[in-house]
């Protein structure tokens, strides 16, 4: 069997999920008439502590939404030079929308120094784009699923409003945090404008992620999604899995955290492997791989004839995920198909 450690998107949905599919009563969401989505929505908004929620096919297509709501032509947004928004979504923000990315260094816990979001902050000044919005992302991806608190986010969103800008939180795996740091997901959110998290990844819906936020707010971002293309009709097929997914599967992420240690563990203990333990907070394990003889695409590809899938994310650094799909027995056999790989 194929131990897939490569993302938490490739999860599969549970045997509850297809149940709720199955049954969900249906209707036109883009006349306001599925009830399911109407559902999901209302339910995700009591969960992120904002007034309303807007369904959407991804993640990427739920922080483009809220740019385009936050931000006009020739904005700007201030975001972390590792951000998923910056890196991974193909400038969409810019391409579609016109917005000016302003990316400022990302510390290796994810975070931006406040110093540097109050000098990014323009002034007044007609050779200048307006400065309009701020973005976090929690847990960070490329940080190795770095955990942001909930006074941290305040800050930011303290700066932020102090000097008229919103906050965005790409909150993809906003409830990995929450579970990690034990407190509620609507209180990481709490200063924040919006925020977007997918119901696709650890949470084991098949498609789909939620945008969250004030009640105008979401009337802009629905218009955003409808000239994109996304007003989607019986989308409560999709949806029940969604309400699955934020009923039934926020408690066990322990679980993939817990699997995520593991397996940091067993690698840190392999020769030509370096692993930053304290950076493992959630369900991704960032590592390099330091070997004259082997270089990550070997790695990678070795594992593979082991029936192991992991990532390579540029340089010496690869990812492995954890998710509802794996289990302990499947980390333990891991760790065994890395150390027949690297000490063979
Ligand atoms: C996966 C991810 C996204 C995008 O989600 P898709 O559903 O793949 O479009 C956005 N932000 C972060 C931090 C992610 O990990």
């Amino acid at each position: 069997m194929f131990i897939d450690l490569r993302s938490d998107t490739v999860t599969l949905p549970s045997p509850a999920m297809r149940a709720a599919m199955a049954a969900a009563p249906l209707g036109d969401d883009v006349f306001g008439e599925d009830p399911t989505v109407n559902r999901l929505e209302a339910l995700a908004a009591e969960r992120l502590g904002k007034e309303a929620a807007l369904f959407v096919a991804s993640g990427t297509m739920g922080n483009l939404v809220s740019l385009l709501a936050h931000c006009g032509r020739g904005d700007e947004a201030i975001m972390g030079d590792a951000a998923h928004t910056y890196i991974y979504e193909q400038g969409g923000a810019a391409a579609l929308g016109g917005i000016h990315p302003r990316a400022l260094p990302t510390l290796p816990d994810g975070s931006l120094r406040l110093e540097d979001i109050v000098a990014a902050i323009r002034s007044d000044d007609q050779h200048f784009p307006i400065s309009r919005l701020v973005c976090l992302e929690n847990t960070h991806n490329r940080a190795g699923g770095a955990v942001l608190t909930p006074a941290y986010t305040a800050a930011v969103a303290d700066l932020a409003h102090s000097h008229g800008l919103k906050l965005h939180i790409d909150g993809a795996r906003i409830f990995h945090a929450a579970v990690a740091l034990q407190v509620e997901a609507r209180e990481l959110a709490g200063g924040a404008d919006s925020i977007t998290f997918c119901l696709s990844k650890g949470l084991a819906a098949p498609v789909g992620s939620v945008v969250c936020g004030e009640a105008g707010f979401i009337r802009r971002a629905r218009r955003a999604r409808k000239a994109l293309g996304g007003g989607m009709r019986q989308a409560g097929v999709l949806a029940a899995a969604g309400i699955v997914a934020l009923e039934e599967m926020v408690e066990r992420l322990a679980e993939d955290h817990a699997h995520a240690r593991q397996l940091a563990e067993g690698l840190a203990s392999l020769p030509g492997i370096a692993v930053e333990l304290d950076r493992v907070q959630t369900n991704i394990v960032i590592f390099s791989l330091d070997r004259p003889d082997l270089s990550p695409a070997e790695l990678i590809a070795r594992l593979r004839q082991r029936q192991v899938g992991l990532l390579a994310i540029g340089g010496k650094r690869l990812r492995a995920v954890t998710h509802y799909g794996i289990t302990a027995e499947h980390i333990a056999a891991a760790i065994a198909a890395f150390a027949a790989v690297l000490c063979q």
